[in-house]
């Protein structure tokens, strides 16, 4: 789609700090990314491991992380509604399964809480209906 090619340019609009890395499979597997990053080989170094191993965008998989986090949260970290329901990227991530604290994970954390830290959930999580 093109979509690499234009990335510098739209870094403001990204809503994360580029992390310029890549990762091989295995050094994603076992993570929730490993089926995105087995479709998206593009290079032959690992930032991970330092093999000159296949290996995919991690910028692309922070940016499925950040459509998934801005579907459910609101990045202004204050609502009307759920004005208490205020989450650091961590939760986030915790929330939605993304996070396993391996080097891969630190890296997607860091590279969206560098742009936004505070987030609040767009529906109350323990609703009652
Ligand atoms: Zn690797």
């Amino acid at each position: 789609m093109g979509i690499g090619k234009n990335i510098a340019s739209k870094n403001d609009a990204l809503g994360f700090e580029p992390t310029n890395k890549y990762v091989c499979y295995e050094c994603a597997e076992n993570t929730p990314w490993e089926h995105i990053v087995a479709d998206n080989l593009q290079k032959k170094h690992c930032d991970y491991c330092q093999e000159e191993k296949e290996s995919a965008p991690v910028d692309m998989l922070v940016e499925k992380v950040l459509n998934e986090i801005n579907s459910s949260y609101d990045p202004h970290g204050f609502s009307e509604t759920y004005g208490e329901k205020i989450f650091d990227t961590e939760d986030v991530l915790i929330q939605l399964d993304y996070w396993t604290g391996c080097a891969l994970s630190i890296d997607i954390l860091e590279s969206i809480k560098e742009r936004n830290d505070d987030w609040c959930a767009k529906e109350s999580l323990d609703s009652d209906d």
